[in-house]
């Protein structure tokens, strides 16, 4: 009998995560790994986000999804260069599936990577993919207590995106309180509250995300 334990896993997905890493630090590019749970908005914001900054910004995406090429579809549809994972029933992406992908991508011309990640609160957050930044979207549909009941993804993500806030007035949610919580978990955790269908709110968004791709170089300061 051959015992493998989940920290064997993890620590196979972190070395495999590395080389992603050094691939796209080596081409400059600015990858952010986009989780939620299914239904969130992840696939829209990412549509949203590409048709905006495509003038400022080369993007490619990577798509994850247990089964369909729905999302790859919607986000090809922007012009976006897009690769789409099915996990075949795994509930998130982990470090080899993204380096097969990276493969497709001609990483030379893009700035900024974005990979959608299998829509699950729980385990995309155990699993590093190599990206630079951890991005978590919660939409203010799913109630205010996720913060403390699923804290892991808080506190690996460096921005937060509350979503559907076009939806407060007929929900009980309240957006004090996710900020309250989540700041407990990550104090240092960037907070936009944003609706991606009607656009309220990205702007800090794109900015944060600019500001990201600056960081790394690929960008003049403007
Ligand atoms: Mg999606
Ligand atoms: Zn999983």
């Amino acid at each position: 009998m051959k015992l493998i334990l989940a920290r064997d896993v993890l620590a196979a997905n972190d070395k495999i995560a590395e080389q992603n890493h050094a691939l796209l630090s080596s081409k400059a590019v600015t990858a952010i790994n986009v989780m939620s749970s299914p239904g969130a908005g992840k696939t829209t914001l990412i549509a949203e986000t590409i048709r905006s900054l495509k003038q400022d910004l080369n993007i490619a995406v990577i798509e994850g999804d247990i089964q369909s090429t729905y999302d790859a579809e919607q986000i090809s549809a922007t012009g976006a260069q897009v690769v789409q994972i099915n996990t075949g029933g795994a509930c998130h992406l982990d470090a080899g599936m993204i380096n097969e992908s990276l493969g497709h991508i001609d990483l030379d011309a893009v700035d900024l990577l974005i990979i959608e990640n299998v829509g699950n609160l729980v385990c995309p957050a155990g699993f590093n993919l190599g990206e630079g930044y951890k991005v978590m979207l919660l939409s203010v549909t799913e109630g205010d207590d996720k913060p403390v009941k699923y804290p892991m993804m808080f506190h690996e993500s460096s921005a937060l995106l509350i979503n559907k806030i076009d939806l407060l007035p007929y929900i009980e949610c309240s957006v004090e309180k996710i900020r309250t919580e989540a700041l407990k978990i990550k104090p240092d955790l960037g907070i936009f509250e944003v609706s991606a269908k009607t656009g309220k709110g990205l702007d800090d968004w794109y900015r944060w995300l600019k500001k990201m791709v600056r960081r790394n170089g690929t960008q003049d300061e403007n």
